[in-house]
């Protein structure tokens, strides 16, 4: 095969090179082919306000379905992806797939699309976000786009500015994953958003646990005060869902009330009004 750019020219003849690593390069050629055929899956999940029930959004979620180790975890070929530098085109693709979906809904519900901290690397974003707007005919209020905390550290002084300038479209960021990460309060002072999207750790068992509950109402109370939306992410069980609503959580997430699905499937933001 033809050498590229980046590429160790050793690579097939190195004895140090163990087989894991031969096995990750091997991945990482198959999922750069398969971003380049758009052979990358969105499958949606819901989001409700929390009193009245009603969806009002569904969040993307990439899937890949490998051709010989079938389903890979998002998780692990969005950081794969961010490790050979695939993740501008896989965020492209994303982002393209899910407006222009979503531009199509009968419900009109927003769309969430996760994004990589190094999608700011570049500083094309807000063009790129902005063509998608204009290709997809989305209005930016139905845009949503999720960032975690704990990745933003990295590509801080890029993403500020960018953020802002992708705010002023009228599209919201949510912080994701909020709790998780090391900096909170420090990414809430310094960065634009409009929604908390409190991280499901801090949902499980909060039917039972006096400290849990008591942490998750300051994390409210604390999203309220900024004047953002919040989110409670991961909802499995009524006692939980009680809880969210009793400490006035704005919306919710999670297999309670449905998990993602692909376009078609009953569920499916197409196939729902
Ligand atoms: P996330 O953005 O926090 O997405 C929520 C994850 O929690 C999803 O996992 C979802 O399936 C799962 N989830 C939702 N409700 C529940 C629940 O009630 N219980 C439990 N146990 N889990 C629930 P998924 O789809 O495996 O995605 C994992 C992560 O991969 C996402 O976390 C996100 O960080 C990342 N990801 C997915 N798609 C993309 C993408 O297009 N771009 C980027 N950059 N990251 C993505
Ligand atoms: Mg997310
Ligand atoms: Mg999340
Ligand atoms: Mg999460």
């Amino acid at each position: 095969r033809a050498k590229e750019p980046g590429a160790p020219l050793l690579c097939r003849f190195d004895p140090q090179m163990d087989e894991a690593s031969r096995a990750r390069r091997a991945l990482a050629r198959d999922l750069r082919e398969a971003i380049r055929r758009g052979q990358i899956d969105l499958a949606f999940q819901v989001q409700a306000c929390v009193q009245s029930g009603v969806a009002v959004g569904f969040e993307a979620l990439a899937r890949w379905t490998h051709p010989v180790l079938g389903r890979i975890p998002p998780g692990d070929f969005v950081a794969l992806a961010e490790g050979t530098g695939e993740i501008d085109r896989l965020g492209e693709l994303v982002l393209r797939r899910a407006c222009c979906q979503a531009a199509l809904w009968p419900g009109r519900q927003r769309v969430a699309v996760n994004l990589s901290p190094l999608q700011f690397a570049s500083g094309r974003l807000p063009a790129l976000v902005s063509e998608v707007l204009r290709d997809s005919g989305l209005p930016a209020a139905r845009l949503e786009l999720e960032i975690t905390e704990s990745a933003l550290i990295e590509e801080r002084r890029a993403a500020i500015a960018q953020m802002e300038a992708i705010s002023r479209m009228g599209i919201t960021f949510v912080l994701d994953d909020f709790g998780k990460g090391f900096s909170s309060f420090g990414t809430l002072r310094s960065f634009v958003f409009g929604k908390l999207k409190i991280d499901r750790s801090f949902i499980a068992g909060v039917g039972e646990s006096a400290p849990a509950r008591a942490v998750l109402r300051a994390m409210v109370a604390l999203g309220h005060s900024l004047g953002l939306n919040v989110l409670a992410e991961g909802v499995e069980t009524e006692s939980e869902l009680a809880v969210i609503r009793a400490e006035g959580c704005d919306e919710m997430q999670g297999y309670l009330i449905g998990r993602p699905v692909l376009p078609g499937a009953p569920g499916a933001p197409d196939n729902i009004s």
